[in-house]
C-alpha cells in the first residue's frame, strides 16, 4: 500500500510553458485508486501522451486491496485461456464480459505484466501469482509506470457530485473544490449499501442493488456442527426450490459450511439469497458420484459385500470417518450392527443422508478474505467494447461499481484489469 499527503491540483501551473502545454491538453480524472482506476490510469497516459492523467483518490492509501488480498499475496488472474470458460466464473456479467474479454483478457493480463518484468505463477488450482509471492510486487509495478508516465494522484480526495457542462465535467470534492476534466473514469469499487451510490443515480445512471456475494452458510444448533474441522473432497450443495446448485470441496466450521463449493453457490445464488433473507434449505450429496437412484441400485451389491463386516467399521464411501460415524448415529445403526443386519428403514434413511441430505440455513457470514459486492451500475447503460457510458459522452466506468463480480480465484481482479484497459484504450483513442 502506497499513502500520500494531499497533493490536489486543479488548472494550470504558473510556468508560462508548461501552462500553455496543459491548456492544449485533454484531462482525465480517475476516481478511485483501486486495481482498475490504477489500470485505466497508467494504460491512458502511456496511449496517449497528450492526456493529463489523474487519480483522485478519498483515503490516504491507494490500491489497498490490492496489498492485502489473499494474504498479501495478490490473486491477480486465474489461468483461464477460453472465454467461454471464463465468463462462467461470473455469475454477473457474463454476455458484457464476452465482449470485453475479448479485447482484454487472463492472457493479455499476464502479457502485461511480463513486460514490466513481473511474471506470474500459477497454482495447481488455476490461481496466478506474482512469482515473488508478494503484492507488493504488483503495486511497484503500477506505481513505477504511474510514475514513468506522468500520472497524479490526489489522496483524501473524495468525489460527492459530477456535473457535466457542454464540454467539461465539473467533479465537486468533499472539500468543496471542483475539479474539471475531458473525461472521467469512474473506478471507485463496489459500495454495499444503496444510498453510497445516489452521487452516481444523479448523473442518470441507474444501480442494481448492492448485495453481498463469497459468504458462508450458517446452520446455528445443528448437530453437524460437532464435526467442525471436517472437510469433505468434492460434495454437491443444492439450495432446494432453486436450479442453483455447486460442487467441490466443503468445510464444516463452527457455525455450519464454508469450503469453496459453498462460496461460490453463494455467489451464484446472491440475488435469490439475499431475497429469501438468507433463509433456505439445502441438500448435501456428500458423495456425489452417486444420487439416490444410483446409490440404491448400487446398495445390494455393497450389502453383500461387506455382509459380515461392522457398518461402523467398513465405511465403503469416500467421506471423512468422523462423518461418517454421524450418520450412522442419525440412523440409530449400533456399533455392532453388520451390513447384513441393517434394517430397511435404517438403509433407507442412510441413503437418503448420503445423498441429500436436508439442513434449514439460517442466516450468513462474509467471507472476509475475498469480499465482493454483487451489484452497481446497469450493464445495459455501458457499452462492454469501450467501457463508456451510454448515456453521457466521455464518461467511463471500470472494475466492481459495474455490475459484474466473479468468484474466488481471481476472476474480479481480471475484470479490474480489463475493463480498466478497455476504458484507457477508448480515452485515449478519443
Ligand atoms: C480482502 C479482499 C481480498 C480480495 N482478494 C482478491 C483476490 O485475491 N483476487 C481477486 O480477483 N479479487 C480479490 N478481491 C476482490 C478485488 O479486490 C476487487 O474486485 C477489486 O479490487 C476491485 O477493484 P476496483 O479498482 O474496482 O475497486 P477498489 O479496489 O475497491 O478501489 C476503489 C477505490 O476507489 C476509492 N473511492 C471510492 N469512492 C470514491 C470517491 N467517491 N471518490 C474518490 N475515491 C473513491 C476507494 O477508496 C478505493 O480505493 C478481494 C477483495 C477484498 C476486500
Amino acid at each position: 500500500m502506497v499513502s500520500g499527503k494531499f497533493t490536489f491540483f486543479h488548472g494550470p501551473t504558473s510556468n508560462g510553458n508548461l501552462h500553455d502545454n496543459i491548456m492544449a491538453q485533454k484531462k482525465l480524472i480517475v476516481i478511485g485508486g483501486g486495481a482498475a482506476g490504477f489500470f485505466c490510469a497508467v494504460n491512458a497516459a502511456r496511449l496517449n501522451p497528450k492526456i493529463e492523467v489523474v487519480i483522485v483518490e478519498k483515503n490516504n492509501k491507494i490500491l489497498s486491496k490490492v496489498s492485502v488480498s489473499c494474504g498479501c499475496r495478490c490473486n491477480v488472474t486465474h489461468s483461464c485461456f477460453d472465454i467461454q470458460e471464463l465468463v462462467k466464473k461470473y455469475p454477473r456479467g457474463q454476455n458484457f464480459l464476452k465482449k470485453s474479454f475479448h479485447w482484454f483478457n487472463t492472457q493479455h493480463t499476464i502479457d502485461w505484466f511480463e513486460e514490466r518484468g513481473v511474471t506470474l505463477a500459477t497454482e495447481a488450482d488455476g490461481r496466478m501469482f506474482p512469482i515473488t509471492n508478494t503484492s507488493q510486487t504488483i503495486i511497484d509495478c503500477l506505481m513505477k509506470e504511474t510514475n514513468k508516465y506522468g500520472v497524479r494522484i490526489n489522496y483524501s480526495t473524495e468525489i460527492i457530485e459530477i456535473k457535466k457542462t457542454d464540454s467539461v465535467f465539473e467533479l465537486l470534492t468533499n472539500s468543496n473544490q471542483v475539479i474539471q476534466a475531458d473525461f472521467i473514469c469512474i473506478a471507485c469499487g463496489g459500495y454495499p449499501k444503496s444510498t453510497q451510490f445516489e452521487w452516481l443515480q444523479k448523473i442518470d445512471h441507474h444501480i442494481e442493488t448492492p448485495v453481498p456475494s463469497l459468504f458462508t452458510f450458517n446452520v446455528p444448533q445443528h448437530p453437524i456442527l460437532q464435526l467442525m474441522g471436517v472437510s469433505v473432497e468434492s460434495a454437491h450443495i443444492k439450495i432446494t426450490g432453486t436450479k442453483l446448485s455447486n460442487e467441490g470441496p466443503l468445510l464444516i466450521t463452527h457455525w455450519g459450511f464454508s469450503g469453496p463449493a459453498v462460496l461460490k453457490l453463494s455467489a451464484y445464488a446472491a440475488r435469490v439469497l439475499a431475497e429469501k433473507n438468507y433463509d433456505f434449505t439445502i441438500l448435501i450429496n456428500w458423495i456425489k458420484d452417486y444420487n439416490e437412484h444410483s446409490l440404491r441400485d448400487e446398495w445390494i451389491h455393497i450389502r453383500e459385500k461387506f455382509a459380515a463386516q461392522k457398518v461402523h467399521s467398513k465405511n465403503p464411501f469416500q467421506v471423512p470417518n468422523r462423518l461418517w460415524q454421524f450418520l450412522l448415529q442419525l440412523c440409530e445403526i449400533q456399533e455392532q450392527q453388520r451390513w447384513a443386519d441393517i434394517t430397511v428403514k435404517q438403509q433407507n434413511q442412510l441413503i437418503r443422508l448420503l445423498t441429500a441430505h436436508e439442513f434449514q440455513v439460517k442466516g450468513k457470514t462474509t467471507f472476509k478474505e475475498e469480499f465482493v459486492t454483487c451489484g452497481g451500475i446497469q450493464l445495459s447503460e455501458v457499452e462492454a467494447n469501450t467501457m463508456q457510458s451510454k448515456k453521457m459522452q466521455n464518461l467511463f466506468f471500470a472494475g466492481e461499481i459495474l455490475d459484474v463480480d466473479g468468484i474466488t480465484g481471481g476472476f474480479n481482479f481480471q475484470n479490474a484489469w480489463t475493463s480498466g484497459w478497455l476504458a484507457a484504450k477508448s480515452i485515449a483513442a478519443l
